[in-house]
């Protein structure tokens, strides 16, 4: 692991100054059941059912899942598949808003008197990794629970480190009493097992009136340091903070406490403690909406389930478009379409012009050494794509995770640094997933 990476990337943080406007209700969401990692909730309700806004409408379902809550008040007019941009369907909830935003009135705090009752709430918000990863945040502080981990540092992951993006960024300036209850509920509740812990807010640079505003909000609180860093992409992939915020290096295969650390990102934190103030779950979240297409970016408070194309609709783009991004334009995912929704995790929509998509052809490998280099958990991302063509599997499994490329984090920055703009990400993303194939057929096969 390098000492810190490297990568300068534009920030284009063009609404960092801008306060979020609250959009107009939709006139519907749509609410897919697999907005976490995990299992799919499951649907509770049922076509014609009239929803408020904050009510459970899916249950989780099974050890890693997360609910869903209506986001507008309305009536369920269709649970049906809509697809993904990886081709494969997944069921939805589809809510025809009246444009009331009623909440549900039996929404209240929850009353927690112990650690389990506190990791029941937080299962009940539906909050996951808002930074993208999506993982339910309940699982996440269960594991600080496993007697095998001494977990001594939270790092509260406000890196935001992706150029275009300030959604955790206007969390912070806006809401510092949701960080600090978020802090405080988990030093409280989970007393047993973070009670002696750092929290370290971990921030890049390139937003002092953020570092401003946590600096006076922890005043005089020993067990929070505002741990600013230098503003390199990707300060915010977990591996990269872990080294940078406490010199420790995650090791492939090792589940992130046993390092001594949870990571949890900022915005997740802050709605989690909204919920636990108020009972109203993950309902909305705070979108920028930006890229090279638009004229005048805006960020905004949505409706989680708001169709991408209402949220472009916010915003006046020039010339044709030629494809939108969700999420950063270093490791976000191009969608499929616009008519589908913005889900938990989706902190930015990024709309470029024709002539920003078209991808270059590339050509053979000059053996620069550059992706190597700017890779920050020191994958041979160079040979990824030469062992994928291994035609012997065994071969090509040992080879692949030589490459240490099940380390990658997606952050593409080897992709973004070659000079014969080889797709070394989209390489690195199908022996990933090849390895994950190869692994669950050979234990289906009774091979290990
Ligand atoms: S995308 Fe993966 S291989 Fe490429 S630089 Fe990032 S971590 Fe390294
Ligand atoms: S950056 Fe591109 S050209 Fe250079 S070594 Fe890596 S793959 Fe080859």
């Amino acid at each position: 692991m390098k000492n810190i990476s490297s990568l300068h990337v534009p920030h284009n943080k063009h609404t960092d100054k801008l306060d979020p406007i609250r959009i107009a209700v939709p006139s519907e969401v749509v609410l897919p059941m697999n907005m976490h990692s995990g299992h799919d909730a499951e649907p509770i309700v049922s076509v014609g059912d009239y929803v408020r806004v904050g009510q459970l409408i899916a249950r989780e379902e099974g050890r890693f899942s997360s609910p869903v809550h209506a986001t507008v008040s309305g009536t369920v007019v269709e649970i049906a598949p809509i697809k993904h941009g990886d081709g494969k369907e997944v069921i939805a909830i589809r809510i025809e808003s009246d444009g009331k935003m009623e909440a549900d009135p039996n929404l209240k705090a929850p009353v927690i008197n112990n650690c389990d009752e506190f990791l029941q709430a937080v299962r009940e918000s539906g909050v996951v990794g808002l930074g993208g990863a999506a993982f339910p945040t309940w699982a996440k502080f269960n594991e600080a629970k496993n007697p095998d981990y001494k977990v001594d540092t939270v790092l509260v992951n406000a890196a935001e480190c992706e150029p275009y993006i300030t959604s955790d960024h206007k969390m912070m300036t806006l809401h510092p009493d949701l960080i600090a209850d978020g802090i405080e509920y988990l030093r409280k509740y989970m007393s047993e097992y973070l009670g002696e812990a750092v929290f370290k807010i971990c921030i890049e640079k390139n937003k002092p009136d953020a570092i401003e505003v946590l600096k006076k909000t922890f005043e005089g609180k020993d067990y929070v340091v505002i741990h600013e860093l230098d503003a390199i992409y990707p300060q915010g992939a977990k591996q990269v903070m872990l080294y940078n915020a406490t010199g420790r290096v995650a090791v492939a295969g090792k589940r992130f406490p046993s390092f001594g650390a949870l990571i949890i990102n900022v915005s997740s934190l802050a709605k989690m403690a909204e919920y636990l103030n108020t009972g109203m779950p993950l309902v909305e979240r705070i979108v920028t909406i930006d890229g090279p297409a638009v004229t005048e970016p805006k960020i905004v408070i949505a409706p989680i389930g708001t169709r991408i194309s209402y949220l472009m609709e916010q915003v006046t783009v020039e010339g044709e478009i030629g494809k939108v991004v969700v999420g950063g334009p270093m490791n976000g995912t191009a969608v499929f379409s616009t008519e589908s929704p913005i889900v938990k995790v989706a902190n930015a929509v990024l709309i470029f012009g024709e002539k920003e998509s078209v991808l270059p052809d590339y050509s053979a490998c000059i053996h620069c050494g550059r992706c190597i280099d700017k890779c920050p958990i020191n994958i041979d991302v160079v040979s990824v794509e030469k062992h994928l063509r291994n035609p012997n599997e065994a071969k090509r499994e040992k080879r692949l995770i030589e490459t240490g490329v099940r380390q990658c984090v997606d952050c593409g920055c080897c992709s973004y640094v070659c000079p014969a703009n080889r797709p070394l990400l989209a390489w690195n993303q199908d022996a990933k997933w090849w390895l994950k194939q190869y692994a669950a057929s050979k234990r289906e096969g009774g091979q290990n």
